[in-house]
């Protein structure tokens, strides 16, 4: 190719660009500073600007509800797979179809019908007291409800739906009878009644409150890493992660994830996010700043979050942990786990 026929087809290129400029704006619920990060890259990528709303799942999911139509957003990004499930079970999103990210997304992480695509995935997993617990006392998220962990386990309200979907994955994986079970002897095997979010626990077996916590692998990362806080720090350092359920099924994993809103004005803009979030810039982003692990192969989670080890994910269908949330807040109510 003659080098002015290249130069007249990047300039072409940036203008095309230039022009697309506009703007997507996205209801999230994901509460992590690396997003800015993600924001800007995008837009010094593209021209175009992020508008960012910022609110519980719930409050999205009603926003979008009550606004309709009028809705400003194109985009809803939640932290968790049942909120995503809810925003399409209620018509709220649509079908995005994109060889990018049918490529770039496991089949296991994204809807059925293209409504939503996991971005990054978090292992939910045990953590336990260097000092107290050896890993081999350890196995699976079942043997929790072994008398010998009474007044031992930290774990936060069952209001959360990161605890929702771990039960909702046990719902799929042991039946409903097994996950009462199960919920009813965690609770008797609680250390206090549920306070706090996930860091919160780990900060408790830290100052000997309980010698094993359930908690979502980033935090630790969050934890190690901050730099305002130096309890967090200690505590972080204070504990190890371990697997569950190596030997089984693998450990129970949920997604942040993305799906386009019904009612979307800046539709291609919109698809252009969401490809981008899953491109290995982003990936990396995603592992490096907020300690998630990549959905996209051939990223590498960070050196921190790699120290921790490789493991086996348990792989069903992300949807059915979705599907199965009504039941897990139904059984977690029965158990009495606050
Ligand atoms: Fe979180």
């Amino acid at each position: 190719m003659k080098n002015s026929l290249k130069i007249l087809l990047l300039s072409s290129l940036v203008a095309s660009f230039a022009l697309a400029g506009g703007e997507v704006n996205l209801y999230s619920h994901r509460h992590y500073d690396a997003d800015k990060q993600l924001y800007q890259e995008f837009e010094k990528k593209t021209g175009i600007k992020v508008n960012v709303t910022k609110a519980k799942a719930g409050e999205l999911i009603s926003r979008l509800q009550n606004e309709g139509k009028n809705t400003p957003a194109d985009l809803f990004i939640a932290a968790d797979v049942a909120n995503l499930y809810q925003a399409k079970t209620k018509g709220l999103l649509q079908s995005v179809s994109s060889k990018v990210l049918e490529d770039a997304v496991p089949a296991n992480l994204q809807d059925k019908d293209n409504q939503w695509f996991g971005v990054t995935k978090r292992a939910r997993v045990v953590v336990y007291m260097k000092d107290k617990v050896k890993p081999s006392e350890l196995s699976t998220y079942e043997d929790l409800t072994n008398p010998k962990w009474k007044g031992k386990i930290k774990v936060r309200s069952s209001s959360n739906t990161y605890n929702q979907s771990l039960l909702a994955s046990i719902i799929v994986n042991d039946g409903e009878k097994e996950a009462l079970k199960w919920a009813k002897g965690i609770v008797a095997n609680m250390a206090t009644s549920p306070k706090g979010n996930d860091r919160a626990q780990v900060k408790s077996i830290a100052n000997g409150i309980g010698d094993i916590a359930i908690v979502n692998t980033y935090y630790i990362g969050k934890m190690l890493t901050n730099k305002k806080d130096k309890d967090q720090v200690e505590a972080g350092k204070k504990v190890a992660i371990f697997f569950p359920n190596q030997k089984g099924r693998g450990t129970h994993i949920n997604i942040s994830g993305i799906g386009m809103t019904k009612y979307a004005k800046n539709k291609e803009n919109a698809k252009k996010f969401m490809e981008f979030l899953v491109s290995p810039e982003a990936q990396k982003i995603f592992a490096q700043a907020n300690f998630e692990y990549p959905v996209l192969k051939g990223v590498k989670p960070s050196e921190l979050v790699s120290s921790w080890g490789t493991f086996k994910e348990d792989t069903l269908a992300i949807e059915k942990v979705g599907e199965n949330n009504a039941k897990a807040v139904k059984i977690f109510d029965q158990a009495g786990w606050k």
